[in-house]
């Protein structure tokens, strides 16, 4: 099964021009515990619903973006560049300026 995809870059394609990136995450700051930072590089929401994605439009323009995605439909809510509407769990780790 296939469905679009709409690069930020290109407008819709197939989505087999692109690469799941996976989920996005809150990268694990200075001074994090070894709990913060084994779930950041092992755990993962996994969510049945909607969760933003990193996507890479690989047979196109090759731009990393972000991707709203129902998990269970594939339903895509709206794409959009890195740093340009970030979402609340890909701001800064605090403390970072
Ligand atoms: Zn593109």
């Amino acid at each position: 099964m296939t469905f679009l995809i709409t690069c930020p870059n290109c407008g819709p394609r197939e989505a087999l021009e692109f690469s799941y990136g996976g989920e996005i995450t809150r990268r694990a700051g200075p001074g994090s515990s070894s709990a913060e930072l084994t779930g950041y590089l092992f755990f993962r929401e996994n969510a049945n619903g909607w969760q933003t994605e990193w996507w890479l439009h690989r047979d196109g323009c090759r731009m990393w973006f972000l991707a709203e995605r129902h998990t269970f439909t594939n339903e895509i809510r709206r794409t959009y560049p890195p740093g340009s509407e970030p979402p609340v769990d890909a701001q800064a780790p605090e403390g970072a300026a």
